[in-house]
């Protein structure tokens, strides 16, 4: 069917090569050029002696979608190709894919160890799901890596990381964290979703298993959940066939979905980049900003890490407005070009606060606690032009300065309006 050269393989491809190519170099049936969603729960067999062999998995083929998918086959081959991963897993959503990875790898006993900063999700399975499974969970302050590593030579069976960290854009050192794992034998695991496989390889600085959730900057678009795990085969053989029996498997028409997105990851990530920190740079110099995070800026205290282990710094941006909640209230809803919504990643810009989106699950006193105060908000910056994105916050700022001087009380302002209407009639 691949009449290609041998040499037409992806090995030298660039990111962007390999994104729209990854998975799709041979031809789909019918000679289609486009990855065909095949929507069969099962595959018919006439040959029984052949059903077995593909049961038994000595033959190629396809049973039941519960196990495989020629469309879900296919992302997954296309994320291997942008992680340079052996091989892959696709899930029904991140949280699916993050929480089969933890169930497939502890047992009774074990201990993870992971930082207060991870995703929302991902936190709760760590302080809620995973301690009752009779798993010790040791969640360490984020920015402080002679703790995490002090933890971790305590023993343990899994370290979990997360950079850069949502909303706060904290940094981890990948390779320094990887080396304290691999001292105690330790599996590494690292949500990748936020740096996407354009910025960061984490199997690369010897992680041993990246998550993604799909729903993100891969499929780009917003209109589709998904997740990828992916990392070396004998670990994805026991992911896999906890995906069979748990059952969390993506349908095939979200992976088609996620396929198309993928395409322009490398030309969204640029323009989306290209523009967080244009946005990053304006928020330093506005005065209703107490502080932007963003690892891209020379003064992010992890700026060195960063600049060492990812080729760009993300299209997310977080700052702390002036008045708290008050300013938030009035600033976002004041966007033209933004959703005030839950989600990140997608080619429309989002804007929204930690209360709302990330840490919804958490009380006030939580969200104090993880330093992140009322006036945090969250910027997943979209693809459209930049100067239109700072206008719109400027104006948005303006409206903002405007509100809060008609707010200043009346008696604190020399009172000259009503004398001069007496005069005047
Ligand atoms: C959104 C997100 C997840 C969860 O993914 P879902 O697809 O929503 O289940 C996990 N990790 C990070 C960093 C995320 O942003």
């Amino acid at each position: 069917m691949n009449n290609k050269p041998d040499s037409a393989g992806l090995d030298n491809a660039g990111t962007g090569t390999r994104a729209v190519w990854g998975g799709e170099q041979v031809r789909h049936p019918y000679n289609a050029t486009q990855t065909p969603i095949v929507v069969s729960a099962a595959y018919g067999y006439d040959d029984i002696d052949n059903w077995y062999d593909v049961a038994l998995g000595k033959a190629p083929g396809f049973i039941y979608s519960r196990m495989s998918n020629p469309t879900v086959e296919i992302l997954e081959a296309k994320i291997c190709e942008l992680e340079k991963a052996a091989s892959a897993v696709a899930f029904s959503s991140g949280m699916a894919a993050i929480s089969s990875v933890l169930y497939t790898f502890l047992a009774h006993g074990n201990r993870v160890v992971s930082t207060k900063d991870s995703y929302g999700g991902t936190n709760k399975i760590f302080e809620e799901f995973l301690p009752r499974m009779g798993v010790e969970v040791t969640l360490c302050e984020t920015f402080d890596h002679e703790e995490i590593e002090r933890e971790v030579a305590k023993g343990c069976q899994l370290l979990y990381l997360e950079t850069p960290t949502n909303p706060t854009l904290k940094i981890l050192d990948i390779q320094r964290l990887v080396s304290a794992a691999k001292r105690v034998g330790a599996l590494v695991v690292a949500d990748n979703t936020f740096a996407t496989p354009l910025n960061q390889n984490p199997l690369a600085l010897g992680v041993d298993v990246v998550v993604h959730s799909a729903t993100k900057f891969l499929s780009g678009h917003g209109d589709v959940l998904g997740g990828l795990v992916c990392g070396a085969g004998f670990l994805m053989d026991k992911v896999r066939h906890y995906r069979e029996i748990n059952g969390a498997a993506l349908d095939p028409f979200s992976a088609y979905l996620i396929i198309r997105g993928m395409k322009t990851l490398v030309l969204r990530m640029r323009q989306q980049q290209h523009s967080a920190r244009a946005l990053a740079e304006f928020l330093g110099s506005e005065p209703l900003v107490e502080s932007v995070n963003y690892p891209g800026l020379p003064g992010h205290p992890n700026h060195a890490v960063a600049c060492a282990q990812m080729r760009g710094f993300g299209a997310i941006v977080s700052f702390v407005l002036v008045g708290g909640m008050d300013t938030v209230k009035v600033l976002l809803p004041r966007l033209r070009f933004a959703h005030c919504a839950g989600n990140l990643g997608a080619v429309e810009t989002l804007y929204g606060p930690a209360r709302t989106t990330s840490h919804v699950e958490n009380t006030l006193e939580e969200r104090l606690a993880l330093g992140i105060g009322e006036g945090l908000v969250r910027v997943s910056v979209g693809i459209e032009d930049t100067d239109d994105l700072l206008d719109d916050l400027k104006q948005a700022f303006a409206f903002v300065r405007r509100s809060r001087d008609e707010q200043t009380p009346k008696h604190t302002q020399p009172s000259i309006k009503e004398p001069c209407t007496e005069v005047a009639s």
